[in-house]
């Protein structure tokens, strides 16, 4: 089989199907990319996947290359995995895809089965199943819709064991033939009759993810106003099983890769389709403001933000990634910068990224020289290595003891009781 795409999903997925003991070749068209992977290098960070890509290159299941035509021949399935970033009005740009299904098209020897991966709005199967029509050989290609669930940091874990597998397609032999790469998992399979109810499951699960996070951070302004404490009341909500623990952390806001595209996109159709997504529109509106919260907090605990100095823990959308996609560091650190702070920053695993798009911020070598000097802290990203600091050894090293914890990783008592100056989000 083919995967077309070597970025976190593509390479994912191909690796655990070659574990799982098929015949990978990964296509990507980025050389760079595939210099890298034949070198034995992952071009970027996600646990253990290093480890599974080269066990699987080794025992000759996993290949890569840049060319079409050496991944094709003789494969029943390709898997599209390549990006659908913004496009310009917000819509998901979908030219990727498209440049994905015609060089399939035009390399394709035999019945295929088009399996698309990358997060997609409803009724790109059909523009995919249109594209390779046009080539003889392409007519004989089946299009199916395979959303991909897995979340970086514990991509491997969430591919291997997921909570379902989506599965849609016009062509239910093709559609079962799809499953059948999953057989050995033990997770629920959902076929669904036609490609665009696959396609929407993954929006729907994405904007409801986002709304989740949106909703707790609305109910945690409202806690810092009546003095309630956020992380308590999302615990006593989450104990109901209805509602269940899961995203209620209030924070920063949702970044990444997909939630602020996948929104975005979802909202997009449906104005498309004329119908105006109240809900949605609400959730992107409080994210938007959600990041910003921090930098009030600073500007309340240290009245100017012109000249003083503040330590960012964390770059990374979120932890175990170096992902910066999206990430709310950016646009913390540009705010800051721009009203006259000195910014500086460590992340375990997103500097080198970071150097590339923030050249103004200074990187520290670890969490004590972020803090040492320091008018204040922003915990950014909440990596466990912050968790567990010497908090006495970092307050005594700082400028001013202030710390924005804008994931809520320590304890408000605590932290006062070490002299901190404080401030949570939804708690003070
Ligand atoms: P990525 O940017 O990490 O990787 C995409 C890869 O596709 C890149 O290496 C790029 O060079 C390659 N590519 C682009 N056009 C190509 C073409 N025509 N032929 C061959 N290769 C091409 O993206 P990603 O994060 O892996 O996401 C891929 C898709 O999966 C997106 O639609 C995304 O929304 C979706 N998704 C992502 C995640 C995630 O956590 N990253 C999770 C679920 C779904």
């Amino acid at each position: 089989m083919a995967v077309v795409g070597a970025g976190y999903v593509g390479l994912t997925t191909a690796a655990c199907l070659a574990d799982l003991g098929n015949d990978v070749a990964v296509v990507d068209v980025n050389r760079e990319k595939i210099a890298q992977l034949k070198a034995h290098q992952v071009p970027f960070y996600e646990p253990g996947l290093s480890e599974l890509v080269e066990r699987n290159y080794r025992a000759g299941r996993l290949r890569f290359t840049t060319a079409y035509e050496d991944a094709g021949p003789g494969a029943e399935y390709a898997i599209i995995a390549v990006s659908t970033p913004e496009g310009e009005g917000g819509e998901a740009d979908l030219s990727y895809v498209e440049a994905a299904a015609t060089s399939i098209a035009n390399c394709m020897d035999g019945p295929l089965v088009v399996i698309n991966k990358s997060t997609v709005p409803p009724l790109t199967g059909d523009m995919v199943s249109n594209v390779l029509r046009k080539t003889k050989a392409g007519e004989a290609a089946a299009v199916v819709s395979n959303p991909e669930f897995l979340r970086e940091g514990s991509a491997i874990q969430d591919f291997m064991h997921p909570d379902r597998v989506v599965i849609g397609s016009h062509d239910r032999g093709a559609a079962e033939k799809v499953a059948l790469l999953y057989s050995t998992l033990e997770a629920p399979i959902l076929i669904t009759p036609n490609i665009y109810t696959a396609e929407m499951v993954k929006y729907g699960s994405n904007a409801f993810l986002a709304a989740r996070i949106s909703f707790i951070n609305e109910i945690a302004r409202i806690c810092e106003r009546v003095g309630a404490d956020a992380k308590l009341v999302a615990e006593g909500m989450g104990l109901d099983k209805r509602i269940g623990p899961s995203f209620l952390d209030a924070g920063i806001g949702y970044g990444g890769s997909c939630f602020p595209k996948d929104v975005k996109a979802l909202a997009a159709l449906a104005e498309r389709f004329d119908y105006h997504p109240e809900l949605l529109h609400a959730v992107m509106a409080i994210n938007r403001d959600q990041r910003m919260l921090v930098v009030d907090k600073l500007r309340e605990c240290l009245e100017v933000l012109q000249g003083q100095v503040i330590g960012l823990f964390g770059l990374a959308f979120k932890p175990n990634t170096d992902d910066l996609r999206e990430a709310p560091s950016i646009e913390i650190a540009k705010v800051l910068l721009a009203a006259g702070a000195a910014v500086r920053a460590y992340d375990p695993a997103a500097m080198e990224g970071s150097r590339r798009i923030m050249p103004d911020i200074e990187y520290m070598n670890g969490a004590y020289e972020t803090a040492a000097g320091a008018d204040a802290v922003v915990v950014v990203t909440e990596w466990n290595e912050f968790r567990y600091l010497d908090l006495g050894r970092m307050k005594s090293s700082m400028r001013k003891p202030v710390v924005i914890d804008g994931r809520n990783i320590y304890d408000p008592a605590v932290m006062r009781g070490h002299g901190f100056t404080y401030r949570g989000i939804g708690r003070e």
